[in-house]
């Protein structure tokens, strides 16, 4: 399999150039030159034998089938529920897929758990070491962290605005003791974490000591790494075929995107439907084919406050011909301008899909109190997002599957406002709060950061 840019101005590369890279050299997003027919039986295998037969034809130049196996067995084994994404039946023919069974209680586990073995692998295989560097508002950091603890050839430093992240999600980063994780509390706030990510990555000499590489969700390894739920949830809501409709609270359009990736591989898909908080640029592009950036509003769903969702671009390019110099101006006006209008062709095409619904933190809160007065169940606030945007748009033929992506526990404040029932943390993490903590603050300054990271992860 090829990776392609899509702006179309760097050469084709290989699995481990996407895995590792990270960006194209153009600026672009990889994705693979084909959509492979997803060939499975899933309502007779394991959650795991089915991520081989989906991942196997995206790796299969650089991977034995034998070690993605065991690289996939591997990546799942500390996940809590044998089913690995269980899907459970809630009112109202919807039906919940958990994506928050693995260590941090986030979807991003499902991805990042065998990404961080893919680089580990890699990295052995050249015989070098490199540094994950990542800027969290939350979510991103713990579970990157967990990806990477006590692997042999990655370090991981994870930059986190001080202050202004949750004290469990901060707890679940700075409670991590191993000598290969590097916590910093950056006297800031999210936008100059990133920044200061930017700035290293864009010095060229510090990149090039430190090996420095990226797990953000623009990777296509993760986005891979993601098919493999649409694929068994399908299968467990409609054994015998027959198209399903997915609910899914989107922010970076990486969640979405691999459900898309599913669809093209045969899974009979009705409809997306695409939840969004007040932070509504993908609902709002749905519903007028105008892509509008705005302000980033603080909500209950902090995970999806976002401006840009950058992985919508893999899907315009496909939508748009392949062409890449198209793509790359849609992507110069939305910097430049603020926005882009899509041709009413391809707008069509959007359409035909995916439908948005935003819901607002009051809608939200009100989903969670519902959804546990109806069923006993606690859901965190993104999941609600979804559940409401899927009871809002109007049914089609098959069942309909939520998914879940973050463990109730992961947001009790809002959890408890709803419903008065405060979630409890599971048995790994029960004592979360009672654990020592270790991070290092550091002054929003690309020098100090520079000189941090040559002292601490310095090769
Ligand atoms: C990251 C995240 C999302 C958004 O996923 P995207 O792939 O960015 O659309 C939703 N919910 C939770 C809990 C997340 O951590």
């Amino acid at each position: 399999m090829r990776y392609l840019s899509t702006r179309g101005g760097s050469p084709p590369a290989g699995f481990a150039t996407a895995l590792l890279g990270g960006l194209a050299p153009d600026g672009g997003l990889y994705v693979p030159e084909e959509w492979p027919e997803i060939d499975v039986h899933p309502s007779v295998e394991r959650y795991q034998d089915v991520a081989v037969e989906v991942i196997a034809p995206y790796v299969a130049d650089d991977i034995a089938r034998d070690e993605l196996s065991s690289l996939v067995e591997d990546a799942y084994a500390r996940f809590d529920d044998p089913a690995v994404v269980p899907v459970r039946a809630l009112s109202d023919g919807l039906h919940v897929a958990e994506l928050f069974r693995g260590p941090t209680l986030a979807f991003k586990d499902i991805a990042l758990q065998l990404v961080g073995r893919l680089i580990d692998r890699e990295l052995t295989r050249r015989d070098e070491t490199a540094t994950v560097l990542v800027a969290t508002s939350g979510d991103t950091g713990s579970a990157a962290i967990e990806a990477c603890r006590g692997r042999d050839r990655v370090s991981i430093v994870v930059l986190h605005p001080r202050g202004r992240v949750s004290e469990i999600q901060r707890r679940q980063m700075t409670t991590v003791v191993e000598p290969n994780v590097h916590n910093v509390a950056i006297d800031g706030n999210f936008d100059d974490c990133q920044d200061l990510v930017k700035a290293a990555f864009a010095d060229t000499d510090l990149r090039r000591e430190l090996g420095l590489i990226a797990m953000n969700s623009i990777n296509w390894a993760r986005v891979m790494a993601q098919v493999v739920y649409y694929v068994t949830s399908a299968a467990a809501v409609a054994p015998d075929g027959g198209p399903v409709s997915f609910s899914v609270p989107t922010g970076n359009f990486g969640n979405v995107l691999a459900g898309w990736v599913a669809a093209r591989g045969g899974v009979d898909v009705e409809r997306f439907v695409v939840g969004s908080n007040r932070n509504d640029i993908l609902t709002r592009w749905i519903d007028s084919g105008v892509m509008e950036a705005r302000g980033v509003e603080p909500t209950l769903s902090p995970s999806m406050d976002i401006q840009i969702s950058s992985n919508v671009e893999r899907y315009l390019w496909e939508i748009g011909g392949r062409r890449g110099s198209v793509v790359a101006e849609q992507m110069a006006d939305l910097r430049a301008r603020g926005s882009f209008r899509m041709p009413p062709e391809q707008h069509e095409q959007v359409r035909a899909i995916f439908a948005g619904a935003c819901v607002d933190d009051e809608q939200t809160l009100a989903e969670i109190a519902r959804v546990h007065a109806e069923s006993g169940m606690l859901i965190d606030p993104h999941t609600a997002v979804a559940v409401a945007a899927a009871r809002r748009i109007e049914r089609g033929e098959g069942p309909r599957v939520v998914l879940a992506t973050a463990h109730p526990a992961k947001f009790p404040d809002a959890v408890e406002q709803a419903t008065g029932v405060r979630p409890e943390l599971p048995a790994h993490l029960a004592d979360l709060l009672d654990r020592p903590e270790a991070s290092t603050p550091l002054a929003s300054d690309p020098d100090v950061l520079a000189d941090f990271l040559r002292t601490t992860v310095g090769r």
